[in-house]
């Protein structure tokens, strides 16, 4: 390769700039040049490139979100979107993709990489941690972390009020955040969208911990558990209300504060190494490939698996919370 591109597309997540710093530094260590893609796809088809020299990297290693900027991009959707992409990316003499993004992300580097002839390689980035084929994803550990700290800090003052708090975490899809987070917080219990908990079971859970004189009391819920479609986190806590009325109910919805921060060490770690696997697999002649780590090793999964296969979430961690908030 000559001349490769780069872009952060899809929802951002801490360690971005990591994997991009990564990717640029080795390129041009490889001998190879490097142009930053703005907005992902939309600026492949606005034909938006600016060229990356190492400088052009310092200094992000500890700064959340993308300097590249993301976006979600309808055109990028169609054949047509796509060719102007392409149009653009040879104008330049591009004649590589690295993508750094989520499943959508990758769906969209399917296409591209299988419609024309510029090898694509992804790299997993997302804090919802569902991309099968790597341990980790790319900003999943910073999200964690951040979770903790905040239900920390709820803690703090639900056991002033013996109060329960439902605190919602991110995941439509996915309940690793809210599972992992769950247990690094101490929490009584966890709803994710993998496991169908009966409301009479939360009910019944709840009954039992506060019948159990705990002085506090925290639910995380995932976005997309069940029983969230109807109204969400506050509906749900107020359901429980009225069949507890003596329950002193509180909700805390963290938001946007999961994908912001600083990256943790381990992403930072973890990005630096899945950037130069990226960038070597092209070298390689790979394509449609994700890059991930597996047991401490760079695996390299086609985009088909990635996408179309589920990564499980484990469930022993939920009995581990249920056994351990007793
Ligand atoms: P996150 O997991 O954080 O949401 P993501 O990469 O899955 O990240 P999406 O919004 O699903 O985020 O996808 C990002 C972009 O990828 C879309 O805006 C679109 O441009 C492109 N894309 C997604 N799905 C497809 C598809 N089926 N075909 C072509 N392009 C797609």
């Amino acid at each position: 390769i000559k001349k490769l591109a780069v872009l952060t597309s899809g929802g951002d997540a801490p360690g971005m700039n990591v994997a991009i710093r990564a990717v640029v530094r080795t390129a041009i260590y490889h001998g190879i040049e490097v142009v930053g893609v703005m907005e992902g796809y939309a600026g492949m088809i606005r034909n938006d490139f600016r060229p990356m020299k190492s400088r052009d990297v310092s200094d992000i290693i500890s700064k959340g979100g993308t300097i590249l900027k993301t976006a979600r991009c309808e055109e990028f959707r169609t054949k047509e979107g796509r060719a102007i992409a392409y149009e653009n990316a040879k104008a330049q003499g591009i004649d590589a993709l690295v993508v750094i993004g989520g499943d959508g992300s990758f769906q969209g580097a399917k296409l591209f990489s299988e419609e024309f002839d510029i090898p694509t390689v992804g790299i997993p980035g997302t804090i919802d941690n569902d991309l099968f084929g790597t341990d980790s994803t790319i900003g999943y550990d910073t999200a964690l972390n951040t979770v903790v700290s905040a239900v920390d800090k709820i803690r703090d003052t639900a056991t002033s009020h013996k109060r329960v708090f439902f605190v919602e975490v991110m995941g439509r899809d996915a309940g690793f955040l809210a599972l992992r987070s769950g247990i690094g917080s101490g929490a009584e219990a966890i709803l994710i969208p993998e496991v169908q908990t009966p409301y009479d079971k939360l009910k019944q859970f709840l009954n039992d911990k506060t019948k159990g004189h705990k002085s506090s009391s925290i639910v995380i819920v995932a976005e997309g558990a069940e029983g969230m479609k109807e109204g969400g986190v506050f509906k749900l806590a107020e359901r429980v209300n009225e069949d507890y009325p003596e329950l002193d109910i509180r909700v805390s919805v963290l938001g946007h504060m999961q994908r912001g921060g600083a990256p943790s060490a381990f992403d930072r770690v973890l990005a630096s190494q899945l950037g130069e696997a990226a960038v070597v697999a092209l070298m390689d002649d790979q394509q449609s490939v994700m890059v991930g780590i597996q047991n401490n090793k760079i695996s390299h999964v086609p985009f088909n698996q990635a996408i179309k296969n589920k990564k499980n979430v484990n469930l022993d961690l939920l009995k581990l919370a249920e056994i351990l908030s007793i």
